[in-house]
């Protein structure tokens, strides 16, 4: 009786959704090419209706898990909670990508109210006792039960899951638990989208032509149309976007304006106005202090490593400190060597951040004789990308087949069809490499839709890459900077991480892993990119087709540990800064930018290298998923320059290696131990030796 009112009410409302905002695409197949999103008919209104009805249906699906009369079984309760939220992860799968990649007001407005809403939904399942007690029963059965190895992770990872939710705790706990939870999901979506409004609102508007001094002719042509887009048509106009900000920092001699531009990006979030977030960092790590007493551990990151390969904070803080001694005696004879130059042209000024750039590219010049302009031409975004798909095709055999007739979600986005050898479809890849208001700095892969298989059938991924490259400007094609060159093929590295995922559980699958592994697929691609036998094979001049002269290859590499000191030592400050401010074991209010001092002065720091993220801004940790885990590149460096040292004894295309990383490493996702499927892969434990040799540390 009940169960038939409940229903007629549900599909009363679900009517009337319908009748209200015309047929809501969430909530029926979605017939589109490979079942990808049906962009053009997904508006505003659709979402929150389909997270309230996924929410209500997952709720549903759990009650009656957990009301389940028959004994708890592996398929009756672990893959019944694992599949349990088709809906929701539907609308996620979307939602999620547009407000990171192609979000407005009203978009952000949303995130701000699902939050709370999936934060509970988290927390009621995770502190349902009946639920709780069902999957304990599985697991305390577990020698028992004949698992794959496969079944076995996933057991242990919705085991933990309910553990780490806070399923142990008395009511008063889980109650506090909650308030804790609700309030980071909204302060932590907060803290994102105020960077990106930060990164948005300043410009550096020029508007003499003698000011422009230095700069090259594409970086001014850039400039002008940015200008005319702002409305400030006849003037040139830089913004805190890469593409803009980092060229003018390497080329002008306008060192006010490089000053201008240097103190706008490392003060975002630091302005003392509505988009300030340093009360919002204080807040989330307080909170997170909170969450972690309440849960029994010493601090956060406690709470975070026991998690990853890492373990405890000891050993990260190990990892940093045996890099950071070396690393910091390199910056230091860069600086003097840039102050040296300061001191040749005549002048008398102390080197500054701000000063860096402009001043190593200048010293580049001079010690190398290589120009990252130069480079430029031989690296047309189109020919880079193909680049990657050639690499991709010689080591793995795959293929990109580009498809015009599907639904985009924004008008520059490129999609792609990658197949197997024999032709037999993998999935699809969406590329969006160009920055824009609507889209948050950085770049990063994410899913559509991740590899599984549903009741024996396979469900293929749908992945995107969305960086923030160098756009065309003028009468020119996009062409990239050497950086950028390596961002593209890191980022493919996930892309295949997701694509060649072979997982029976979206749970375990492609970059589904620990945090501190998650990078090495992506890192070890980075090592193709500047490989001499793959970038003959990509890097032709955009006009003439020329391949990349020898001589330019051998500068490059010549040039290789050039600023390396630099760059490791701004990467590290960040890592360290990251774990200053989660080993944290009082919860009070901090002085946000007092701790981050306190934190950079104690490992010694140089003021002429600003860490490369400031508390305000540092988004991988306040918002993103990285919170006592931005360490993870550098923990997965030491992997990746191991596991590349596989080709470099072998051959850069060697069938058999790419192969056996193919099936260990990047179809493998989480569903086993990453050290286990590494030592397969390797064969031993990777060492140290090839990081350090790579960055010019020993
Ligand atoms: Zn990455």
């Amino acid at each position: 009786m009940k169960k038939v009112s409940l229903f007629l009410i549900f599909a009363g409302l679900l009517f009337w959704a319908c009748s209200k905002q015309g047929k809501n695409p969430f909530f029926s197949d979605y017939n589109t090419p490979f079942n990808t999103p049906p962009f053009e008919k997904i508006k505003e209104e659709h979402y929150l209706p389909a997270f309230n009805e996924g929410i209500k249906q997952q709720q549903k699906q759990i009650d009656a898990i957990a009301n389940n009369s028959e004994v708890p079984t592996f398929k009756n309760t672990i893959e019944a909670i694992e599949n349990s939220k088709p809906l929701l992860t539907k609308v996620r799968n979307v939602f999620y990508n547009m407000t990171s990649a192609n979000t407005n007001d009203e978009l952000q407005r949303i995130a701000k109210e699902v939050a709370p809403l999936l934060s509970k939904n988290r927390d009621d399942i995770n502190l349902n006792e009946k639920l709780f007690k069902r999957v304990k029963a599985v697991y305390e059965n577990k020698d028992k039960l004949n698992l794959s190895v496969e079944q076995n992770m996933l057991l242990e990872k919705y085991y933990k899951d309910f553990v780490r939710g806070g399923a142990n705790l008395d009511e008063e706990k889980k109650g506090k638990l909650r308030e804790i939870n609700k309030e980071l999901s909204v302060l932590t979506v907060q803290f994102g989208e105020n960077i990106l409004k930060e990164n948005n609102v300043f410009e550096l508007v020029i508007e003499k032509e003698e000011d422009l001094a230095g700069l090259p002719e594409t970086v001014i042509t850039g400039a002008a149309e940015t200008a005319k887009e702002r409305e400030h048509e006849g003037k040139w106009v830089f913004t805190l976007h890469k593409p803009s900000m980092i060229p003018f920092l390497q080329y002008s001699e306008k060192r006010e304006f490089r000053e201008k531009i240097f103190k706008a990006y490392i003060n975002r979030g630091n302005n003392n106005n509505e988009l300030d977030n340093k009360a919002n960092s204080s807040r989330i790590a307080t909170l997170r202090v909170e969450k972690a007493t309440l849960l029994g551990y010493k601090t956060h990151a406690d709470f975070v490593l026991e998690n990853n390969m890492a373990k405890q904070p000891e050993n990260v803080y190990e990892l940093l400190n045996r890099l950071w001694v070396p690393a910091l005696k390199i910056a230091k004879k860069e600086a003097k060597e840039l102050q040296d130059m300061i001191y040749k042209e005549g002048k008398n000024f102390k080197l500054e951040a701000w000063d860096w750039w402009y001043y190593a590219e200048k010293l580049k010049k001079a010690k190398y004789d290589l120009d990252d302009e130069a480079l430029r031409p031989y690296f047309k975004l189109e020919n880079v990308r193909d680049g990657v798909f050639a690499v991709a095709n010689k080591l793995y055999g795959i293929q990109f087949v580009e498809i015009t007739d599907i639904p985009k979600y924004h008008e520059v986005v490129k999609v792609f069809e990658v197949k197997e050898a024999d032709g037999s479809h993998i999935g699809i890849l969406y590329t969006d490499y160009f920055p824009r208001a609507s889209k948050r700095g950085g770049a990063w892969m994410n899913s559509f839709r991740k590899q599984s298989r549903q009741e024996g059938k396979e469900v293929t991924p749908v992945i995107c890459n969305v960086c923030n490259f160098s756009k065309p400007t003028g009468d020119k094609p996009a062409l990239l900077s050497f950086e950028e060159v390596t961002t593209l093929f890191h980022e493919f590295g996930h892309a295949l991480h997701g694509l060649l995922s072979n997982s029976t559980y979206k749970k375990l699958s492609g970059t589904s892993v620990l945090r501190d592994f998650v990078e090495l697929p992506s890192q070890i691609m980075e090592n193709w990119a500047s490989e001499p036998e793959a970038l003959k094979m990509y890097a032709k001049h955009y006009e003439t087709g020329e391949v990349i002269p020898q001589e330019l290859i051998n500068k490059l590499k010549n040039a290789s540990h050039f600023n390396q000191g630099f760059a490791t030592v701004e990467y590290l400050a960040a890592s360290f800064l990251d774990m200053d401010w989660h080993t944290l074991t009082e919860a009070k209010e901090y002085d946000t930018l007092e701790f981050e001092t306190n934190s950079l002065n104690k490992i010694g720091l140089i003021p002429e290298i600003v860490v490369r993220y400031r508390s305000p801004y540092f988004n991988h940790i306040f918002s993103g998923g990285y919170s006592s885990g931005y360490y993870s590149y550098i923990w997965a460096e030491v992997l990746d320059a191991d596991a590349f040292e596989a080709f470099k004894e072998t051959s850069l295309f060697d069938k058999k290696t790419a192969q056996a990383f193919r099936k260990n490493i990047l179809e493998a996702g989480g569903t086993e131990d990453p050290m286990t499927l590494y030592k397969r892969f390797r064969g031993a434990e990777p060492k140290v030796e090839a990081l350090l040799k790579r960055r010019g540390l020993r």
